[in-house]
């Protein structure tokens, strides 16, 4: 059965549900979309198994492209570049509001796929789509301001006249991870396509879902053929192919810090193509003995445990200062005993292996003595999906890899600190921190540590809240990454200066 048409009709949750429920409804098998086509399955010879997170079932079979698929990708958002990165600016920025208002339209399937096909909540997923179309509508707008800028070099007989402005930066691979998997792509794609670039996107093996409802989208809102690609597959065969072809001229990935060194390696010959890595990251709570305790502990569970910790930006790691320290995980801990409840407000994790990945940082804090407050390791092999409860652990030393290495899933751990200097010392030795949540009450110590934080992003008493226009960025520089606003443009485009003498 074609899989676009099928999952096109099923909208809602209903008919969602019960299309899954249908044991003769076999799983769809997903096609690549090259030149505004979607691939015939014909041209497919290996699939990947893609699973349903909240069962453990088969949900649908999505396409290992092999090299000859990729190239082919490659070749036609090559040959398509020409044309785009020429086409006026307001031409671009009206097909970016068509785009955002066709998704628009579909804003529930696309949550319903997303929550189906990632685990998460259906509130979150609806809350990311929100999102992905702000990005399109962000970048349809920001590229009507022009930037280009016109400076006089006056001599004393002569004088030059040089045009400075951002030309397109080629064609791009844009390659992205499973947690959250519209959002990555869309806020991409979005400045890709804004600035002028042509592009193949690949998503995550284990999240495509909404990658192919987004290929119908830009079909729909007539985005030139070739101009955005989007294939699927896996890493080290598909992504690799791609990200190494001679003819990519830059790569936005975001993922692991592991794939993120690897595709440095691996293009490390490629002098001119410029590589944008947003990898890994999380971002630690700080509680402060002057909070109301109640409210501290509603954004401390908010900030660790949505989407199940599965966030770059989840606060899974939470100090809390010594004099309420004892209070607060008590007050915590019952907390999500009567908020957060499995298939409700907490959905499964990604996958198998992702489970197995956190149960072996489980069965260490175990052996490293750490205290379960609530929570308990799972099962060696997970039954009926991939479900972890949500786990809150203290006594746990600070130089434990359970502090230095992120978790990734509904884990979170409470740690205690005396001073406020001791605090901004524990998260700036910490390699992996790239934003940071404070919860106080007290403005004048919010800025101070705000400022002596090296971290990206700091938030007040909030978490998660994103202006586009504001850089996305880890100022250590674990990967090359920036996004957002200005820095996006900076990524999809290159200065040049023309020059004129007087004549
Ligand atoms: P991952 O690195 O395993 O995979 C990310 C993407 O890279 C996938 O599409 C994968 O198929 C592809 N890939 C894997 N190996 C490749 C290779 N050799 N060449 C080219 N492509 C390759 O990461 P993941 O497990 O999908 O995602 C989880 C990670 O992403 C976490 O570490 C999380 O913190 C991070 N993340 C970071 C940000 C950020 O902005 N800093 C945002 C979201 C997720």
């Amino acid at each position: 059965m074609e899989a676009l048409p099928t999952l096109w009709q099923l909208d809602t949750l209903g008919r969602a549900v019960n299309y899954l429920n249908n044991p003769a409804n076999k799983p769809l098998r997903l096609q690549n979309f090259i030149e505004n086509q979607f691939l015939d399955c014909a041209h497919t010879s290996e699939w990947i198994d893609s699973f349903d997170p909240r069962s453990g079932n088969l949900l649908v079979h999505v396409p290992r492209s092999p090299p000859n698929v990729v190239e082919y990708a490659i070749n036609v958002a090559s040959c398509a570049f020409r044309a785009w990165s020429q086409t006026p600016t307001q031409m671009r920025s009206v097909i970016l509001f068509r785009i955002a208002s066709i998704m628009e339209q579909k804003k529930e399937m696309f949550a319903i796929w997303e929550s189906i096909d990632q685990g998460k909540s259906l509130v979150r997923a609806r809350g990311e789509v929100e999102s992905s179309i702000r990005h399109f509508r962000f970048f349809a707008r920001y590229i009507l301001q022009d930037e280009s800028a016109v400076r006089l070099n006056k001599g004393r007989r002569e004088s030059t006249l040089a045009h400075e402005s951002r030309v397109p930066g080629g064609v791009y691979a844009i390659v992205t991870s499973w947690n959250m998997p519209l959002y990555l792509l869309s806020s991409n794609i979005a400045p890709c396509l804004a600035f002028g670039c042509t592009g193949v996107a690949k998503p995550s093996e284990l999240t495509s879902m909404t990658a192919f409802l987004l290929s119908e989208v830009l079909r729909q809102a007539r985005v030139p053929p070739g101009v955005i690609n989007i294939i699927f597959g896996d890493g080290p065969g598909t992504g690799s192919t791609l990200i190494t072809s001679p003819l990519i001229q830059g790569v936005s990935f975001t993922g692991g810090a592991k794939t993120g060194i690897q595709i440095r390696k691996d293009t490390a010959a490629d002098l001119h193509k410029r590589l944008s890595l947003e990898l890994r990251g999380s971002s630690p709570i700080l509680v402060f003995g002057d909070v109301e305790v109640n409210e501290a502990v509603y954004s401390a569970a908010f900030a660790a445990f949505e989407s199940s910790g599965q966030l770059c930006l989840s606060g899974s790691l939470i100090y809390v200062h010594r004099t309420i320290y004892k209070q607060f995980l008590f007050r915590l801990t019952q907390f999500f005993q009567k908020a957060y409840r499995m298939q409700k407000e907490l959905g499964p994790v990604v996958s198998a292996e992702h489970y197995a990945k956190i149960r072996s940082q489980l069965v260490q804090a175990d052996e490293e003595h750490a205290n379960f407050e609530i929570g308990e390791i799972p099962n060696e092999v997970p039954e009926h999906g991939f479900w972890i409860s949500p786990t809150v652990l203290s006594n746990v030393r600070p130089d434990s890899l359970l502090v230095r290495e992120e978790i990734f899933g509904p884990v979170a751990v409470v740690c205690p600190f005396d001073s406020d200097e001791e605090v901004v010392k524990l998260c700036n030795d910490n390699p992996n921190i790239m934003g940071a949540v404070l919860l106080t009450d007290d403005l004048r110590r919010l800025r101070r540590v705000g400022e002596h934080l090296n971290a990206g992003l700091v938030w007040g008493p909030c978490w998660l809240g994103r202006e586009l226009g504001a850089g996305f960025n880890d100022p250590r520089a674990i990967g090359m990454g920036r996004e957002g606003g200005v820095h996006s443009r900076d990524v999809f485009t290159r200065l040049r200066a023309v020059h004129v003498p007087s004549f």
